[in-house]
């Protein structure tokens, strides 16, 4: 996997976790919002070789964060960290348009963190993504089957009504009761 930016010591990206952040390359959306539009790649780097690189005995995990790490090869990539480091967590955030992948990668990743972006339509987003929902709540039932931490980041976009933001907290609860979720303030 290609990734293309480190943070080398994060406490805020998994809880109670001293993380090593990785930020995958590319994304299967463009959103107009995009907290990554514009930023340059500091390197394009295999990810094993950063984490070698830049691990240490205080590290207790790693996070893969986007860009969108299911668009390349992330199951081979989670498998070949586990065997390099069995005694690190692997947290994965993804916008859950990839369950498949999800599917191929449950024995290897400890924790998900899953973008809930809007539950009408992507225009809002400025993508036209028509089953942006149904893969969104195809990746949470997938989650729900499994042992593994799951957290919802629901976007408290502007043109998201109160209503829906229900809407999306009810269909999170009703798929697992125990699923946590976060709401994410987002700036326009
Ligand atoms: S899904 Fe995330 S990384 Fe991809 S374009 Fe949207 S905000 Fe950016």
């Amino acid at each position: 996997m290609i990734v293309t930016n480190v943070v080398k010591d994060s406490f805020i990206d998994y809880k109670d976790e001293h993380a090593l952040v990785v930020f995958s390359k590319g994304c299967n959306l463009d959103c107009d919002i995009c907290y990554n539009k514009n930023k340059p790649y500091d390197f394009e780097e295999d990810l094993l070789e950063i984490v070698q690189r830049n691990i240490t005995p205080l590290h207790t995990a790693v996070v893969i964060s986007g860009g969108e790490p299911t668009i390349q090869d992330l199951h081979k990539t989670c498998k070949d960290f586990k065997e390099l480091f069995p005694e690190l967590k692997l947290k994965v955030f993804t916008n859950g348009q990839n369950p498949d992948m999800v599917i191929d990668c449950l024995n290897f990743v400890d924790t998900w963190s899953i973008d809930f972006k809007t539950l009408q339509d992507t225009s809002i987003l400025g993508v036209d993504c028509p089953c942006y929902k149904e893969n969104v709540i195809r990746t949470l039932q997938i989650l729900s089957t499994t042992k593994a931490d799951c957290i919802v980041r629901i976007w408290k976009h502007p043109k998201t009504s109160l209503d829906d933001q229900d809407e999306m907290i009810r269909i999170i609860k009703e798929i697992n009761p125990d699923t946590k979720f976060e709401l994410v303030d987002i700036l326009l």
